[in-house]
């Protein structure tokens, strides 16, 4: 890409917020849009702009940036009657976690128009994305892989994991399932430890110089359950949208996944008491109740 050309960057939530000012510092033009106001004020700080509407992005870049909630949102920002598509943007890169099939099918239709679209899911948390040091799982043709893997590089560690469109998106799901299983695992192995008389930070300790380390133990349970403010930065909604996509493409590979779904019962069930934007970390909560007992 140019360096005089404008990238566009949509959905500056939790994830947006903290990536795309990364675009600003390292020398891009970026144009934002999120359609709730004030959601630019981090982009603006870095030296980048905000537009009024997805049209005003498609019309101005060359390149744009999606980092939404759902897959419904992904399309109809995309696709939709003022969607990109209609605008003139040659490249979309997906950021969000859309799932698979939603992925393959907007590249089809983009593909029609003569648009690229890179499929490139991320990990790592709000932390990451402020710090640079997501991991970003990408599936798209090898020319287009050329001209983005520069830009990706600005948010972290890239993986080319694919040609087809939806493969970042099938490797960003079973990553997610881990991710959330291993927080249910968590949450119920240090509840019984503390209840029993043992002291949770001396057991994260423990754990994170044991076998039973994992992204809960080194990540989630010190920096927002220990700490008890349970501010992780990923909603539950979203970590069960993740979840049950998964088993969708679980149950259409015909692949079980026992454990997957205890995984989204406990999410469905930190849903219902505590909300869809609620912090998944909540989630330890739920076992605290159960248990009788507090993780603090
Ligand atoms: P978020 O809800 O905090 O942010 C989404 C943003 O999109 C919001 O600011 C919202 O106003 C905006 N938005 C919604 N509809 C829009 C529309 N039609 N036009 C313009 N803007 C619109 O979500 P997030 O946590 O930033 O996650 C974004 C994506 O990244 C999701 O797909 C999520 O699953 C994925 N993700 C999140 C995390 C995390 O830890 N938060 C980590 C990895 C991946």
């Amino acid at each position: 890409m140019s360096r005089r050309e404008t990238i566009g960057f949509i959905g500056l939530g939790s994830m947006g917020s903290a990536m795309a000012p990364r675009l600003s510092a390292a020398g891009h033009r970026v144009l934002g849009f999120d359609r709730a106001d004030g959601a630019g004020a981090s982009l603006i700080e870095a030296g980048g702009r905000m537009a009024g509407s997805v049209e005003e992005i498609g019309r101005e870049c060359g390149i744009v940036f999606l980092s939404l909630p759902t897959p419904q949102i992904m399309r109809e920002v995309v696709l939709g009657a003022a969607g990109l598509v209609h605008g003139g943007p040659r490249m979309i890169v997906d950021l969000s976690t859309s799932g698979p099939r939603a992925s393959a099918e907007v590249a089809e239709q983009l593909e029609r128009a003569g648009i690229a679209f890179v499929d490139a899911p991320v990990s790592g948390g709000r932390a990451g994305a402020l710090a640079g040091r997501l991991s970003l799982m990408a599936a798209c043709k090898e020319i287009d892989w050329r001209e983005v893997e520069p830009l990706l590089l600005t948010f972290g560690r890239v993986f080319h994991v694919g040609e087809a469109a939806g493969q970042g998106q099938m490797m960003k799901l079973v990553n997610n399932m881990l991710s959330a299983a291993a927080l249910v695992v968590t949450s119920e192995g240090v509840a019984l430890g503390v209840k029993a008389g043992l002291d949770p930070k001396a057991m994260i300790e423990v754990l994170n110089a044991s076998s039973g380390a994992n992204s809960a133990t080194a990540d989630k349970f010190p920096r927002a359950v220990l700490p008890r403010t349970f501010d992780f930065g990923f909603a539950t909604g979203l970590a069960l949208k993740d979840v049950r996509m998964c088993l969708e493409e679980a149950q259409a590979n015909d692949v079980p996944m026992l454990v997957g779904g205890v995984v989204r019962d406990m999410l469905t069930i930190t849903q219902s008491r505590h909300g869809p934007q609620s912090d998944f970390t909540r989630l330890a909560q739920i076992v605290e109740q159960w248990a009788g007992t507090e993780i603090a």
